[in-house]
């Protein structure tokens, strides 16, 4: 594997003799895809209709975040509801009906330096596309406590948006002290009996605005300086076990009854193989010129979670994954 500054590097400055690729490692196409979230599957199945042949490379997830996840309730098309993974085989299947060529492989290096996009995967083929289309997602934050894991889906969550609505009536916390953790609270008082939000810090980082819904709210208890340190329960979660004020003389440990933990301390974008060329925020999220797909470079466009700080829904990513097909031909169109 490179090195990660050499993932960043242009294909031409890597001296590495492995990164010397000969012409059979080479191939062009019209129209890349990377990433198989409902962002990239989307943008896969416009972009086959409208004769691009695109080429799709999953990454290491092959259908994405949805594949970890039980029940989505909130797909339109699904009146019973859908598992995540049947979900994005159902995509995935579209996609192939129309000739989308799919493929195993993971972006480890690009060039976007010239009018062909070179994107290297697994550091040993070379695709020159004349479109790229970016839709690597990105990945939510945890703790990294061990139960975490035990309880992923099981009243372990990172999206309250997802996930909030099996939790009406009954009690959940809420990790984190930014927007994202106050928003989160403030939209799950609405549906749940009682929230804990659990604040690392004496104080929020959240806006004025938000404290504000926060501190109004009736149901939102502030568990000031406690870090959540485990998760108990039987078939799922029940409770989370707290320490306050770690590390100082007045340090407790605390229990409190759950049926659902939320993670709201953030995600991290999956663009650091493209930060070279493309122009992100401070978080990573790629920018692209409102309203559209286009990124500051000509010919790649990106779709789905990897630029968007805001909605994170499977939805709005298939959504944005047609917008980035359709940015993709009109761009094609126009170079012939
Ligand atoms: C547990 C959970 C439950 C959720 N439940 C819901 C729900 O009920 N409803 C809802 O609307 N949303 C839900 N979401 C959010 C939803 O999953 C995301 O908004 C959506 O999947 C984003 O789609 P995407 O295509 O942008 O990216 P992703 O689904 O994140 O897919 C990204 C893809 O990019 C690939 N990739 C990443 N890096 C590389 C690379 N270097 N090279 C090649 N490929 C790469 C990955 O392998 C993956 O295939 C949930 C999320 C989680 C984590």
């Amino acid at each position: 594997m490179n090195s990660d500054m050499d993932i960043c590097k242009p294909l031409d400055l890597q001296k590495d003799g492995q990164n010397m690729m000969n012409s059979e490692n080479i191939e062009k196409v019209r129209c890349l895809i990377i990433g198989s979230g409902p962002a990239g599957y989307t943008a896969a199945i416009y972009a086959s209709r409208a004769n691009l042949r695109p080429v799709l490379y999953t990454g290491l997830e092959t259908g994405g975040q949805l594949t970890t996840t039980t029940d989505v309730d909130n797909y339109p098309g699904y009146p019973e509801g859908v598992t995540g993974p049947q979900m994005m085989e159902d995509f995935k299947k579209q996609a192939e009906r129309f000739g989308a060529d799919i493929r195993f492989g993971i972006a480890t290096s690009v060039d976007f330096s010239g009018k062909i996009h070179k994107v290297t995967f697994d550091d040993m083929k070379i695709i020159e596309a004349d479109a790229v289309i970016i839709a690597t997602g990105a990945t939510a934050k945890y703790l990294g406590l061990e139960s975490e894991t035990r309880y992923a889906g099981m009243g372990v969550s990172a999206c309250a948006t997802c996930d909030g609505f099996f939790y009406r009536g009954k009690d959940v916390a809420v990790v984190g002290g930014g927007d994202t953790a106050a928003e989160e609270a403030i939209y799950l008082s609405g549906l749940c009996r009682k929230v804990y939000l659990i604040v690392r810090r004496h104080e929020l980082r959240a806006s004025k605005v938000m404290q504000d819904k926060v501190f109004k709210s009736g149901n939102i208890e502030i568990l000031w300086e406690h870090q959540a340190i485990n998760l108990f329960g039987e078939n799922g979660v029940e409770g989370a076990t707290l320490v306050k004020k770690k590390g100082t003389a007045d340090e407790e440990t605390v229990t409190i009854k759950i049926d659902g933990f939320f993670l709201a301390i953030g995600h991290t974008p999956n663009s650091v193989v493209f930060k070279q060329y493309l122009e992100t925020d401070q978080v990573g999220y790629i920018k692209t010129i409102p309203g559209t797909s286009k990124t500051n470079v000509e010919g790649v466009f990106a779709a789905g979670d990897v630029q968007d700080p805001n909605y994170r829904q499977a939805v709005t990513a298939a959504g944005s994954g047609c917008m980035a097909a359709i940015d993709a031909e009109h761009y094609l169109s126009e170079l012939k």
